[in-house]
């Protein structure tokens, strides 16, 4: 739910191109957090030099992570969560987590495959093929109260970032990055370190917002996946496609998500910041059965004729990367 506007005094960062290092850019979108609503305004820009999208004004790394990743996040998974909405989105998952293990399946002749899963929030993936395939299943997962958790659960997570976090090389067949990447620091670094700890003939399976879709211009600023500060970088399928070319995969497949919750909270956004009455904003929430009738109707049609809001693609391990881990990403303090 959301709550009153709270005014805040962070420094604020201005960062050049994480991709090329260029500081020519031109600003995309200013907007703000919705979610936990503090008073200050966040910008995407596209860098003029390679045309890569990403948050340029952010916090410091540090208050990113401690601040805007609260252990109520709400894409921290929906298992413990009520409403409609929630009901819906665990059935989803429920789904989601055979479909994802359908398709490993098809790139796999092997039973036991080995599986890495980075930011494995409430493990409901891991607990899935763990149980139903018997697959070797590793999370990693920065929040405490979450890796306890799964921990508990019996799965085996390692509570850490990706960037701290101890992995063996040449060991994993699968590594799973479900709207994982874009929240990334540096993902050129991440990605590397990814190459490495998967073995030869291994695939990453990336599930991430997609800036293309006709959703971003529609919604505009309350686009639900600028989710900015927490996404850092906004891949197009061109972009993406040039990282993970450059850190040594290539393409194999992308497929369209079917996610109308996405629309949901966008349009909840938009009702935020133009309708002044407190009684209607109650109403009109995510788990208003007419919003949820809309955004799937609206999620259908994009999906039937357009780019949709979030893409899952999956990549091959071609080659031991080329470049050096070290993106020279420049920040400068502007507030
Ligand atoms: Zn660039």
């Amino acid at each position: 739910m959301l709550i009153e506007e709270k005014q805040t005094e962070f420094i604020l960062l201005e960062t050049n191109c994480p991709y090329c290092s260029s500081f020519n850019k031109n600003n995309l979108v200013k907007t703000k957090d919705y979610e936990m609503d503090y008073n200050v305004e966040f910008t995407v820009s596209v860098c003029i030099d390679c045309g890569f999208i990403y948050t340029s004004i952010r916090p410091e790394e540090e208050v990113l992570y401690k601040v805007f990743y609260p252990d109520n996040y709400l894409c921290y998974g929906v298992k413990h969560k009520k409403g409609l909405a929630c009901f819906i989105d665990k059935v989803r998952m429920g789904k989601q987590a055979k479909e994802r293990a359908s398709l490993i399946k098809k790139y796999f002749q092997k039973k036991n495959i080995k599986i890495l899963e980075v930011g494995s929030a409430t493990g409901e993936f891991l607990q899935f093929v763990k149980n139903n395939y018997g697959w070797e299943s590793e999370g990693i997962e920065p929040n405490e109260q979450l890796a306890i958790q799964c921990k508990q659960e019996g799965l085996n997570i390692i509570n850490s970032t990706l960037e701290n976090a101890s992995i063996k090389d040449d060991y994993y067949d699968v590594i799973c990055l479900f709207n994982v990447l874009e929240h990334l620091w540096d993902p050129k670094a991440a990605l590397i370190k990814l190459n490495k700890s998967l073995k030869k003939d291994g695939i990453i399976i990336a599930e991430l917002p997609n800036p293309n879709s006709p959703m971003r211009t529609l919604f505009g600023k309350h686009w639900f996946l600028y989710h900015l500060p927490r996404h850092l970088s906004h891949f197009s399928e061109k972009s993406l496609a040039n990282i993970m070319q450059k850190t040594g995969f290539y393409h194999l497949k992308t497929f369209k998500m079917f996610r109308p919750t996405v629309n949901a909270l966008s349009f909840q956004y938009k009702i935020k910041d133009n309708i002044k009455s407190k009684i209607i904003k109650n109403i009109l929430n995510t788990n208003n059965p007419l919003i949820i009738l809309l955004s799937l109707i609206v999620e259908i049609i994009n999906n039937l004729f357009y780019d949709s809001n979030i893409v899952l693609s999956v990549f091959k391990k071609e080659k031991t990367p080329s470049i050096k881990e070290n993106t020279h990403l420049i920040t400068k303090r502007i507030s």
